[in-house]
């Protein structure tokens, strides 16, 4: 690990002229921190449900030209739209870094500012076209898909710029406009990111909005909204199907997880070591498909677990800023108080500790160590909550059907992994209970490639084709 260097307190100044059109007057908003130094880096405005409602209104009036604008215009528009964020790529990076805690380098701060450009054009170039269902002498009927109109897209603090991306992104291309209610967490970040779009956008398609709870629980449940894009927890996510009820919005639901991966006895332990590394700590572990709990074979435990302690070993934690690390903070108190909570459970209940173990506070407030947490067992809190921070229970087992059963035994199903030889994995891949089965890997992304989960993990796709229908209404046309 490594200490903060000395690093500018102050914004930069290309980051204060970006912030500058975003932030609440001097005086007003809430304080934005820097999760590495708790310092202030801004204030965030703080809309109230009045400001919702007149947002809401102009954009419902803004959708109609928008849609009309039709599929070619709207896909020029959004690759302006990501030429917008490629050219304040290390502004908008650094602001991220400050706000969310994620160093720059590693899979990180840059990669998720690349990643938005990358998934704006995905979401340009998809073509969604429509589908001739029957024609034959019983008749003719081609099926449509249509913009919904008003989109609600609801987001959490772990990917906030990529994720706002992922739900806005195709709801722009099928001809909605969107109002984007960022997490507080990092609401700054969202803001200026939403400010670079509606650089090249039209007035009010895409608006943010950020304030009271009332704020969130509004959007969810206006009438005026017909489709809720929602990634958070299950808990929230459960709030989001109440409202529902009321306004009968379409959702995609992408919630908490506690991926499992399982390492066969085929598998090298130092070839995969570095997979499982990033698999599991990847934007310092808080991330929703990021593996959660490891089941390794007997055979190779303790050489799977001393190559996971030799990769961590050579991965620097500190200040994001500074170039050399790949592991940050936690982005908050309530996030670093769950994974302190989690691992002093496991530690009284007799599990070892192979790294980590303890607050770095010589770091700062919010930062903790990669804690490897061996010769644990299914039902400690460890293994069956989600930590969304950086440890990771690993767990032994010697008979694979058992290993299957307690990797489905939890009730989430994002995503899982299976590590070794590629047809012994493939055969156990059907077998588990997830939305995507990675294997000899954990948590890639393709824009192409259907996102989704199961159980209470969520329901509904992003990305390619079919994130596209889901951000539309489909219509028939008969005869
Ligand atoms: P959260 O559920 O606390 O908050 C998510 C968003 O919902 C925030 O913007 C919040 O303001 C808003 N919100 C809160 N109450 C609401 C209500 N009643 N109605 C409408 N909106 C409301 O989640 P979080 O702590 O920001 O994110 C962490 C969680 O998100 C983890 O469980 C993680 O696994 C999950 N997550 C899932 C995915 C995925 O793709 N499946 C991606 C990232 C994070």
């Amino acid at each position: 690990m490594t200490k903060n260097a000395q690093l500018a307190t102050e914004l930069a100044t290309d980051e204060f002229s970006l912030i500058a059109g975003v932030q609440a007057p001097e005086g007003q908003g809430r304080v934005a921190v820097d999760a590495a130094t708790r310092e202030p880096i801004g204030r965030v405005p703080q809309h109230t449900v009045a400001d919702l409602e007149a947002a809401i209104e102009r954009a419902t009036a803004a959708q109609p030209a928008w849609e009309a604008l039709g599929h070619g215009e709207r896909s020029r528009l959004l690759h302006a739209a990501a030429d917008a964020i490629e050219a304040n790529s290390e502004p908008l990076a650094r602001l991220l870094s400050r706000e969310q805690g994620k160093p720059l380098n590693g899979p990180n701060a840059r990669f998720e500012v690349g990643a938005c450009a990358t998934w704006l054009r995905s979401a340009a170039d998809t073509v969604l076209e429509a589908e001739t269902v029957v024609d034959d002498a019983s008749g003719h009927a081609t099926l449509h898909y249509r913009a919904i109109g008003l989109v609600g897209a609801i987001g959490p603090w772990n990917w906030p710029l990529m994720i706002t991306i992922w739900q806005i992104a195709p709801s722009l291309r099928m001809g909605n406009s969107v109002i984007v209610k960022p997490s507080g967490n990092t609401a700054l970040s969202v803001l200026t990111m939403l400010s670079i779009l509606n650089e090249v956008l039209p007035a009010d398609v895409l608006i943010g909005i950020c304030g009271e709870r009332g704020v969130s629980s509004t959007l969810a449940a206006h009438p005026a909204v017909g489709k809720v894009m929602f990634t958070g927890s299950t808990p929230t996510g459960r709030k989001i199907v109440e409202s529902s009820a009321s306004n009968l919005a379409r959702l995609t639901l992408e919630l908490g997880g506690n991926d499992a991966g399982i390492v066969l006895p085929s598998a090298d332990p130092a070839a995969i070591a570095e997979g499982l590394f990033w698999g599991a700590f990847i934007n310092t572990g808080q991330t929703c498909a990021a593996l959660k709990r490891l089941y390794v074979h007997d055979s190779l435990y303790d050489a799977v677990v001393d190559a996971l302690a030799d990769v961590t070993a050579r991965m620097p934690m500190g200040n994001g800023l500074d170039e050399q690390n790949v592991l940050g903070p936690l982005q908050n108190k309530d996030q670093f108080d769950i994974v302190a909570r989690l691992v002093e459970d496991a530690r009284a209940g007799g599990a070892r500790i192979v790294t980590g173990g303890a607050p770095a506070s010589e770091l700062g407030e919010l930062f903790y160590p990669v804690t490897l947490v061996a010769d644990v067992k299914d039902g400690a809190a460890i293994v069956d909550e989600e930590q969304f921070g950086p440890t990771l229970p690993i767990i032994r087992y010697s008979d694979l059907d058992e290993a299957v059963r307690n990797a489905n035994r939890l009730d989430v199903g994002l995503g899982a992994s299976v590590w070794g030889d590629r047809d012994e994995a493939l055969a156990v891949a059907g077998r588990l209970q997830a939305g995507t089965v990675w294997i000899n890997g954990h948590g890639g992304l393709h824009p192409q490639i259907p996102f989704g989960g199961v159980k209470s993990s969520g329901y509904g796709l992003e990305f390619g084709v079919e994130g596209l229908k889901h951000v539309s209404v489909p219509q028939v046309i008969s005869g």
